[in-house]
């Protein structure tokens, strides 16, 4: 109880321990996750082959397994330095508002403009693009807050930036659109009439609100066949995984300044990047069988991956323009309801992470809209921050584990990723507040349509 007085609340590290490296949790890993594949030859991807589509020094991080911590360079560094460290947050109030013997410890990325975890991998991917001397990069973003992070790095390092939005989000979020505009990106509805991919689906299926696969192959090909562009993607591989690990660097080196252990860990799961950073070293422990924490990824009940997806090869995009990974997926062609969480409307998910699952290192549930908005604004009530739904999908899990504490009487540390702020999704938190939110559940039958799409791969 004494120790417990001493525990701020919020942690912060000085700049002088701050992570200089980031951690590639492949290395621990005793079964790697499978290689990407030449969607033509079904042969794992070269680095040549990637160097058309990714910057040379991305392309070796993504396919190195067994270097355990790479540098981050001084100036990717000094832009962290802008940001970070974020605040380690002992969630307090909710702890009381709970009435729980659980200690509930958050780990908040939403303190920078873009609101979200994504601007630690933007900066990066765009340093690396620059010192390659490239004109500028091509991506797609969902909800936008990849779109925004990337905008916001690269008109500080002065490149040439485009987003394909998808589509329903380009509507939908007119503000985020004009903050990118406003860093300087140039910004299309996704799928759009400027590349054959995009031309193709909308001949196919007119009148479709988009989707992230849709608009990655649109990126991709803007990017392949423009001279002095590359393609930079806002998770699911392996590389923005690696970015993202100062996530957990930061958090596990707060928790220790303090002695604090946690037992579970719980992150949201979209393409995987802020679960799989903000694990890393805990899961490398694990890994090497020097400590046991459960972890628990937390996905949306209409877009359920991991808990209801084929352990499976598959294309990243809908348009089949992009190496084939083996993941959890729903097949490239399924397309998610419009839900309130577009940050989580991916049908794969990171090959790390579909691989420590696969081997049941971490475990996986899916929840209801309704009732992630339910715990978003118990939350905001009583900790104050607004948060994005993405990242309500993990405070949900966490009031239940929390809940469960109760019952049982175990005091157990519960850390989870607060992803970002939801500023930007205040049309999703009037039609809760109105009670007029629903919940879609895709049936069998819905997930076979997708899975008929999976490639054939021995
Ligand atoms: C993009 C996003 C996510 C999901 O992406 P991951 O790669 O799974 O982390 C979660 N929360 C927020 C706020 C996001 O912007």
């Amino acid at each position: 109880m004494a120790e417990n007085t001493k525990i701020p609340y919020k942690i912060y590290l000085e700049e002088n321990e701050m992570p200089k490296q980031w951690y590639n949790m492949r290395a621990d890993m005793k079964n790697k996750p499978a290689p990407l594949l030449n969607p033509g030859t079904l042969q794992p991807m070269t680095a040549e082959e990637l160097e058309h589509v990714f910057c040379d020094e991305l392309v070796k991080q993504e396919l190195d397994d067994e270097t355990a911590y790479f540098d981050i360079p001084q100036e990717i560094l000094d832009f962290y330095k802008m940001y970070r460290p974020s605040p380690l947050v002992r969630a307090y109030c909710l702890e009381k508002a709970l009435d729980t013997p659980a200690k509930i410890y958050y780990k908040f990325e939403g303190n920078n403009t873009s609101g979200s975890h994504k601007l630690n991998s933007a900066i990066a991917q765009a340093y690396y693009a620059k010192k390659q001397g490239l004109k500028g990069v091509t991506t797609e973003t969902g909800a936008g807050q990849w779109g925004t992070a990337l905008s916001m790095a690269c008109a500080y390092l002065g490149l040439d930036c485009n987003v394909y939005m998808v589509k329903c989000s380009y509507e939908q979020k007119p503000f985020r659109r004009e903050v990118m505009h406003t860093y300087g990106a140039n910004v299309t509805p996704s799928p759009s009439d400027t590349t054959n991919v995009g031309r193709q689906i909308l001949k196919e299926f007119p009148g479709t609100t988009g989707s992230l696969g849709c608009a990655i192959s649109e990126a991709v090909e803007a990017a392949t066949t423009r001279e002095g562009y590359r393609y930079v993607l806002g998770s699911v591989l392996s590389q923005v995984l690696l970015h993202q690990s100062v996530i957990g660097l930061e958090a596990k080196a707060a928790m220790d300044k303090y002695h604090i252990t946690p037992d579970v860990i719980i992150g949201c799961a979209g393409g995987g990047s802020n679960l799989g950073g903000l694990i890393a070293p805990f899961m490398g422990e694990k890994l090497r069988g020097e400590k046991d924490y459960q972890f628990i990824a937390v996905e949306p009940a209409s877009c359920p991956s991991l808990t209801r997806g084929k352990y499976a090869y598959d294309f990243c995009d809908t348009g089949k323009v992009c190496p084939l990974a083996k993941m959890y997926t729903l097949g490239s062609g399924f397309i998610p309801s419009a839900n309130h969480a577009g940050g989580l409307r991916y049908h794969g998910m990171s090959s790390v992470l579909s691989q420590l699952y696969d081997d049941g290192l971490m475990e996986a549930v899916s929840v209801e809209q309704t009732s992630v908005f339910e715990a978003a604004t118990r939350f905001a009530r009583v900790e104050g921050i607004l948060p994005a739904p993405e990242s309500s999908h993990a405070i949900k899990v966490a009031i239940d584990e929390a809940l469960k504490c109760k019952e049982t009487g175990e005091e157990k540390t519960i850390l989870f990723g607060l992803t970002g702020t939801g500023y930007f999704d205040m049309v999703a938190y009037e039609k809760f507040n109105n009670g007029e939110m629903t919940d879609y559940i895709p049936t069998d039958e819905d997930l076979e349509k997708g899975f008929a799409g999976l490639p054939k791969v021995d």
